[in-house]
């Protein structure tokens, strides 16, 4: 059945878009972050409904009621979580009924199930929880099968507002319960999937150059293409999505659009189905029967850790030598200290006679040396923070370089240690 026949069948609108408003003040703080739009937004995209715009708001009447009315305004799905429990800061239910201009009215049967619920614990039902029994005319409820609180699905001419509880455990099992009913007989029956395409080596604009001609070629495609490009910490992603009347459809869509990036990216587009780095490199490491030693510095050890993060790592990682002082460096890998002495400890030679030293003393196949300046002290103005030698040594051949990275400590750690694994994995590729 198609999107529109759909339509017809069922006398109404299709809902294609939606906003989620997330209530609670504590969302506001530094200290508690929503992740129940993220839930929520999974549950529709798989709908084929996309999400235009989220909001969270604190537990104010007068924000919460510009959002929904906001919200009404501009979509046809209106998701608001949390803020439906039976204490003074829950306005949830209360300032959708004002916006809805629909009275509330104790619902007896929600009244009798919150008690029954408080006696099976022995216990009497405070009277404020009459308040979650409270609900606007018209409203369908939505069972909560770990909490006290129902569900409120709200039709209000073409458009449905839904009304979930806040804690995760109470929303995941009925948002996917929504989503498998009432909202399927809604949704315009198409799906909605994504593929990240992460790529190293190139900037944001080279990505966007080498991309962009692609992009006239999706939109007109049958299953178009949208595509949206995301510059993070040392790697570029690309975020491309399909809808189409079946998953299948649209994966196959999307496969075809991967192997257009591939084209133009080579080896530069490192993962096409959303692994980070270190996986695609063990995966390569793992089927080549290589085995992998890293002496780092300025990275205290990151490069082993990210190694180490991938499951059966233990197949190829051999050991990890943190040698951040000039002793260790001479002491645990056998860098000469002529050789410190001569171009500095953050130098191309140096970086490689860590490799080569870590290869030699683990008897490993891969050697990586990684030296560098994280900041925000240290630098001078031949060797500014952020300078960084990246080496790696294989049967095959070597390579080393120096990067200059921008950012703080942090960042130049992490920049520093996707150059290294990346190194690595262009390596292997070509020797
Ligand atoms: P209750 O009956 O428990 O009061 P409620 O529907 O009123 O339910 P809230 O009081 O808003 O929900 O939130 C309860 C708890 O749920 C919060 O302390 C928080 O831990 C969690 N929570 C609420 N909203 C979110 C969100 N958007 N993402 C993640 N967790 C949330
Ligand atoms: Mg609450």
């Amino acid at each position: 059945m198609t999107a529109g026949s759909r339509q017809r069948a069922a006398g109404r609108n299709v809902l294609s878009r939606a906003a989620i408003i997330a209530v609670g003040s504590e969302m506001l703080t530094p200290s508690r972050i929503d992740t129940n739009s993220l839930f929520i937004t999974e549950q529709l995209n798989l709908l084929g409904i996309e999400v235009a715009f989220k909001s969270i708001i604190g537990d104010d009447r007068a924000e919460l009621e510009h959002a929904v009315r906001s919200g009404l305004a501009r979509v046809d799905l209106l998701v608001c979580c949390g803020g439906l429990g039976p204490t003074d800061d829950d306005l949830t239910r209360p300032v959708v009924a004002e916006v809805l201009n629909r009275p509330l009215v104790e619902d007896e049967t929600i009244t009798a199930r919150i008690r029954a619920r408080f006696q099976g614990r022995g216990l009497e039902m405070p009277a404020i929880n009459r308040r979650q029994a409270m609900v606007p005319v018209g409203a369908r409820l939505l069972e909560n099968s770990n909490g006290t609180a129902p569900g409120l699905w709200i039709e209000e001419g073409e458009r449905i507002v839904l009304l979930l509880p806040g804690p995760p455990r109470e929303l995941k099992p009925m948002m996917t319960s929504v989503a498998d009913g009432a909202l399927r007989e809604r949704s315009p029956g198409l799906s909605l999937v994504r593929r990240v395409i992460k790529i190293t080596g190139r900037s944001e604009s080279h990505t966007e150059e080498a991309v962009q001609p692609l992009y006239a070629e999706w939109s007109r495609a049958a299953i178009p293409i949208s595509a949206t490009i995301l510059a993070s910490l040392g790697q570029i992603e690309l975020h491309l999505s399909a809808r189409a009347a079946s998953r299948e459809a649209a994966e196959a869509a999307l496969e075809t659009a991967v192997e257009h990036v591939r084209a133009v990216m080579g080896m530069h587009a490192y993962s096409t189905d959303g692994r980070a780095l270190e996986e695609v490199l063990g995966a390569m490491l793992t089927e080549r029967g290589l085995t992998i030693g890293v002496a780092e510095s300025c990275t205290g050890g990151l490069i082993t850790s990210r190694l180490t993060d991938v499951p059966g790592s233990s197949r190829y990682v051999e050991r990890g030598v943190v040698s951040y002082s000039n002793d260790a460096k001479i002491e645990l890998l056998g860098v000469l200290p002529e050789l410190i002495a001569a171009h500095g400890a953050v130098s191309d030679p140096v970086a490689s006679a860590m490799a080569e030293g870590i290869r030699t003393a683990a008897r490993v196949d891969i050697g990586v040396g990684v030296t560098g300046i994280a900041g925000p002290g240290g630098g001078t103005p031949e060797k500014p923070v952020g300078t960084v030698s990246v080496a790696a040594v294989s049967p095959a051949g070597s390579r080393v370089r120096t990067f200059r990275f921008v950012g703080g400590r942090e960042m130049v750690k992490f920049q520093a240690s996707q150059a290294a694994l990346d190194m690595v994995r262009r390596m292997l590729l070509e020797p």
